[in-house]
C-alpha cells in the first residue's frame, strides 16, 4: 500500500484526498487535494468563482510522538451576502483557525477537565492557543435556545484575576444552576445586555430573579422584568449576617485587648493570661462555620461563649436563627419566622447586628420570596467555586471573553464529543 492511500485512509479528511506525505523537522506534513470545486462563505453563501489562493497548514492530532500537520489550498472569494471578501470554509476545521476541529475539540474536552499547564504540555500548544480553541469551539456548541425556558434565574457577579475584574453571570434555577449567559462587568449596563439578548418575548416570561440586592442589578431587573419577583440571593444575606458576627467579634477582642492594658501591635502576652480575651481569641472559624462541620475545639469554644453568657454566643445565635429561615421544615411558616427574629434582633442591643436586623427588615419582601419560591442558590454559591476553580487551573489570567468562554465550557451543560467518540 502506498503511503498516500495509508494516510487516505487512516485520517478519512472529510472533503479531500490525500496527494502526499511530507516527513520535514516539524513534523509529518500530509499535502491534501480538495474535492469539490465550490467554495463556502462562513455566512452560508457559495460560489465556484475564485478571488484568490494560497496554502495553509492546520496542526492535527499527533501521530505518536510526531506532530502531523494538513496542508491545503485555501482560496478566497468575494461574498455577496457577506458584501465583501473572505476566506472560505474547510470542513476539517473552523473558520480561522489553525487547528483541525478534531484537535480542538481534543483541547476543549481536556479543559472541562484539567489545567491548562496540562493540556499544553500533552497537545504541546501555547496557553494563548488554548484560550483561542476554547472560544472558538463555545461560540460553535453555544445555542440560543438555552434562553427559550428561562423562568427563574439567579444572577451575581463573580471576580476573576484576583477581584480586579468582575463578570455578570445569569444562571438557569430551573437547570440546576447551569449558566446561560455571562458578561464582562458587574454595572447595570451589564445586566441590561442580558435582557437585550434575552428580549421581550423571553424577559416577559421571567417569574423571578434572585441576585444580591446591594448591587446594581435589583433596579435594573425591576425596570426590564417588571413582572419577575426580585429575590435575596440567601447566600449573600448570610453572608451579611455572617460579616456582622465577624464585626461584633473585632469589637469584643479590640476591648478585651485595650482591658487588659496592651497597646497595639504590643507583646500579646498579658492578654494570653487574661480570661475575657482567652474567651474571645480564636473564635472566628467556630462563629462563621456551619455547626455540622466544627472540630471539637470550635465546638467547645462556642460552649465556653455561653457559659459566659458572652456578647458574642448571642451575636452567633441570632446569625444561625437567620439561617434557620432557610432550614425551615416544609409547612413552615417563613414569614413568622423571619418576623420573630426581627423583633429579636431589634432589642438585642449589639450595634453590628441591629445594623443587620435593618438592612433584613428593608429586604423583608424579597429574603421571603427567595425562600418562598425556593431559590436556594446553593447551587450559584457552588458555581462560585466552580468559577474559582477555573481560576486555578490558569484559565483566568486572559481576556474577559477567554474566562466567559471557559464559564460557558464548564458551568452551562456543554458537551464535547471526542473525535474517537464519533
Ligand atoms: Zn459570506
Amino acid at each position: 500500500m502506498r503511503a498516500t492511500t495509508a494516510f487516505n485512509k487512516m485520517l478519512a479528511i472529510p472533503g479531500a484526498d490525500v496527494a502526499g506525505v511530507q516527513f520535514d523537522p516539524s513534523g509529518i506534513v500530509v499535502v491534501l487535494r480538495r474535492r469539490g470545486r465550490r467554495l463556502h462563505c462562513p455566512c452560508g453563501w457559495s460560489t465556484r468563482a475564485v478571488y484568490d489562493r494560497t496554502t495553509r497548514r492546520w496542526r492535527h492530532l499527533d501521530l505518536g510522538a510526531a506532530r502531523l500537520f494538513l496542508e491545503a489550498e485555501i482560496r478566497r472569494l468575494a461574498c455577496r451576502a457577506c458584501g465583501r471578501v473572505r476566506t472560505e470554509t474547510v470542513p476539517w476545521a473552523r473558520p480561522g483557525a489553525r487547528f483541525t476541529g478534531d484537535f480542538e475539540d481534543v483541547v476543549a474536552y481536556l479543559a472541562q477537565r484539567t489545567d491548562k499547564t496540562t493540556i499544553t504540555r500533552l497537545l504541546r500548544c501555547s496557553w494563548e492557543a488554548v484560550a483561542a480553541i476554547t472560544v472558538r469551539v463555545v461560540a460553535e456548541h453555544l445555542d440560543d435556545a438555552r434562553l427559550d425556558e428561562l423562568y427563574r434565574i439567579g444572577v451575581d457577579e463573580v471576580s476573576y484575576r484576583k477581584g480586579h475584574r468582575y463578570l455578570t453571570v445569569v444562571a438557569d434555577h430551573d437547570r440546576a444552576g447551569a449558566v446561560v449567559w455571562a458578561g464582562e462587568g458587574m454595572s447595570s449596563a451589564t445586566l441590561e445586555r442580558f435582557f437585550d439578548t434575552l428580549g421581550p418575548d423571553r424577559t416577559a416570561q421571567l417569574q423571578a430573579a434572585s441576585m444580591d440586592l446591594h448591587g446594581a442589578y435589583a433596579k435594573v431587573t425591576r425596570a426590564r422584568a417588571p413582572r419577575a419577583r426580585v429575590c435575596a440571593d440567601p447566600f449573600h444575606i448570610v453572608k451579611l449576617a455572617n460579616a456582622a458576627v465577624d464585626e461584633v467579634r473585632r469589637a469584643a477582642w479590640n476591648t478585651t485587648r485595650h482591658a487588659a492594658g496592651v497597646a497595639r501591635p504590643g507583646p500579646l502576652a498579658r492578654v494570653r493570661q487574661d480570661p475575657a480575651a482567652q474567651l474571645v481569641k480564636n473564635t472566628r472559624w467556630a462563629l462563621l462555620k456551619d455547626p455540622a462541620g466544627w472540630t471539637d475545639s470550635q465546638r467547645d469554644t462556642i460552649v465556653r461563649l455561653r457559659r459566659a453568657r458572652h456578647v458574642l454566643f448571642r451575636a452567633w445565635v441570632l446569625k444561625e436563627e437567620l439561617r434557620d429561615l432557610y432550614r425551615l421544615p416544609p409547612g413552615g411558616r417563613p414569614d413568622a419566622h423571619l418576623d420573630a427574629w426581627l423583633a429579636r434582633a431589634s432589642r438585642c442591643r449589639i450595634p453590628a447586628m441591629l445594623d443587620l436586623s435593618r438592612t433584613i427588615r428593608r429586604h423583608r419582601d424579597q429574603i421571603l420570596a427567595a425562600v418562598q419560591l425556593g431559590l436556594s442558590n446553593s447551587k450559584l454559591e457552588g458555581l462560585n467555586s466552580k468559577i474559582r476553580l477555573i481560576n486555578h487551573r490558569g484559565y483566568g489570567h486572559h481576556s474577559a471573553a477567554a474566562v466567559i468562554a471557559m464559564i460557558y465550557l464548564c458551568c452551562s451543560g456543554l458537551t464535547i464529543t471526542l473525535p474517537t467518540e464519533r
